[in-house]
């Protein structure tokens, strides 16, 4: 009769198994991207967060730094607006939107070379982002802009539901540098009619049915 294997022995095969693979499949898959010449910020960021950085906060005593930290997201969103404004093609703003460890949006900013007022790095990282998660909602995700973000793409963010956001240069450190997105902070705070921008309100005629009622009765709510 064959001799059963011991549990302990077997547990023991099957753990070191796991980490062989496992490390064969990172060293195989980050090979891989340094020859198609990926960046070191692309390559730790397609690396998953492994077990041991998940109970040990972020460091693996294992890997060894094998799991990117938010503050080379950080560097990554940064180089991104150094790239973006060396190249010419915008102005010095990057952004990644960030779920468990991975990047699934990235943008930076596309104002000039696009001729869209609205194409800020965070923005066209959201956008991203809902497209890979096929969904309005970026629930449990964070984002990571290399400047404090505007009004515009703050509350876009809150459209999100994302939660956190790391900036790296705040909004009065662009100010020496033409970047003056406090101005419009500053206009929201205030009354509406003292604002810069005039709001004016011209009611339904009536000619026109109520377009809330209509979704209402088509489409249901949002949420
Ligand atoms: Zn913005």
């Amino acid at each position: 009769m064959k001799k059963a294997l011991h549990p302990t022995v077997g547990c023991i095969a099957f753990y070191f198994y796991r980490h062989i693979v496992g490390l064969a499949c990172t060293f195989f898959k980050d090979s891989l991207m340094k020859v198609i010449g990926k960046s070191t910020a692309e390559r730790q960021a397609c690396r998953k967060p492994c077990f041991h950085a998940t109970i040990n906060k972020g460091k693996c005593p294992v890997r060894g730094g094998i799991m990117m930290t938010e503050q080379a997201f950080m560097q990554k969103a940064i180089q991104m607006a150094c790239e973006n404004a060396s190249s010419g093609h915008g102005t010095p703003y990057g952004a990644l939107v960030v779920k468990d460890g991975h990047i699934i949006g990235s943008g930076v900013n596309e104002v000039t070379a696009t001729n869209d007022p609205t194409a800020h790095a965070e923005i066209l990282a959201i956008r991203e982002a809902c497209k890979h998660e096929n969904s309005i909602k970026l629930e449990g995700c964070v984002i990571y802009a290399s400047g404090e973000p505007c009004p515009m793409c703050l509350a876009a963010i809150y459209y999100t539901g994302i939660k956190t956001v790391y900036y790296g240069y705040s909004k009065e450190e662009a100010v020496p540098f033409g970047f003056n997105s406090g101005a419009i902070y500053e206009q929201i705070a205030l009354p509406m009619e003292q604002r810069s921008v005039q709001m004016k309100k011209l009611e339904n005629d009536q000619s026109e049915p109520n377009p809330f009622v209509i979704w209402e009765q088509t489409q249901g709510k949002l949420d």
